[in-house]
């Protein structure tokens, strides 16, 4: 198994270039037949990565890859953040970064923060998936433990919306909003999802998970599985001809804004990000559908009050609508 890894990061390692590489030269790199390279070479297929072949050439990732990097993570981060991470972990593949955080919670450890190139079985709301293609985009995880109760956490994962439009905005991206209660979108579009998930006890020490997927350079053949609007921040990039962040120094920045948002919430609450959610609310003044299985609700978007819950005018009465399982759509 080990072994195994060990092969398929050397693989990489060699295509990350983008380049077409013969089978007789990744032989030869991982030691083995160029029978066994093709064993290899369909394990990437399984991952998501889309491999081009051509006869006489090789093959090759097309547009390279940049693989997550712990060094160059490490050295981006402050030392200030660096002293409340009690592990930084980089996963080639898992079933879900936030379960691995989870069982960390489990054992107590606050500051866990992990990353993976793959999600088997990444996790949105309400048991839906995470389409989580190989090395492509970022999975990330961060799991901190709060005393005092679940309730100093209101409003958290709408705050955790705003740090990633911040991050984004500072890499020079324009025209990101804020889906209640806290996807990331460009032109109405899905960039980043964010899932909060709870363990430990809610009226006493509990930890957090945080989750968040953000699409990068979504491969098209893994993004017929999304079944809404979704985009990456290369097309992004490339019609607001910004420059593209790198994988690592974009991780590195979503995890130093997180970490330092989850260090002061017990004192900031959600009253101190309120405004910034308002000011990029997609749907304010928009006449919006909320359900939760058979429950259906209309009524105009009114922005969210201090807690973070929707403020819903139906027919003239405000009506608070709290997250958890409230899927949120437009009505035109
Ligand atoms: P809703 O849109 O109903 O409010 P949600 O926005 O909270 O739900 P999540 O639970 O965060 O959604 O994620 C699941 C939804 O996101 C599914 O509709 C799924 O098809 C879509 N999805 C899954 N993977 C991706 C991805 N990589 N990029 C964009 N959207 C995705």
């Amino acid at each position: 198994m080990i072994r195994d890894e060990q092969s398929l990061s050397r693989l990489l390692a060699r295509l990350a270039d983008g380049d077409y590489h013969s089978g007789d030269e990744l032989g030869e790199c991982l030691g083995v037949s160029r029978a066994a390279v093709w064993k290899q070479l369909r394990k990437l297929d399984d991952l998501g990565l889309e491999l081009e072949s051509v006869r006489g050439k090789g093959y090759r990732l097309a547009g390279g890859l940049e693989m997550l990097d712990p060094q160059k993570l490490r050295s981006a981060l402050s030392a200030e953040t660096l002293s409340v991470v009690s592990a930084l972990d980089i996963l080639t593949t898992t079933d879900s970064t936030n379960s691995r955080a989870l069982e960390r919670a489990a054992e107590g450890r606050t500051g866990y923060v992990c990353l993976a190139e793959h999600q088997s079985a990444g996790r949105g709301r309400r048991g839906r998936t995470w389409v989580s293609p190989f090395g492509r985009n970022l999975y990330l995880s961060l799991g901190w433990s709060f005393e005092g109760g679940a309730s100093q956490l209101e409003g958290l994962s709408l705050a955790v919306g705003v740090a990633l439009c911040q991050v984004l905005e500072r890499h020079g991206l324009t025209g990101l909003a804020l889906k209640w209660p806290n996807d990331v979108l460009w032109r109405g579009k899905k960039l980043a999802g964010i899932l909060l998930e709870m363990a430990g006890d809610p009226a006493g020490a509990c930890h957090v998970v945080v989750g968040v997927g953000m699409n990068l350079a979504m491969p098209p053949e893994a993004a017929k599985q999304i079944e809404q609007p979704w985009v990456d921040l290369g097309s992004v990039c490339d019609q607001e001809s910004c420059q593209w962040p790198e994988r690592n120094a974009l991780a590195a920045s979503l995890i130093e804004r997180l970490v330092s948002l989850l260090s002061h919430y017990h004192r900031t609450g959600f009253s101190h990000w309120r405004q910034e959610w308002q000011g990029r609310d997609a749907f304010s003044g928009r006449p919006v559908r909320l359900s939760s299985g058979t429950r259906v609700l209309e009524g105009i978007a009114r922005g969210v009050d201090e807690t973070g819950a929707l403020r819903l005018d139906v027919n003239g009465e405000l009506v608070r609508c709290h997250g958890g399982e409230l899927s949120m759509r437009a009505v035109s």
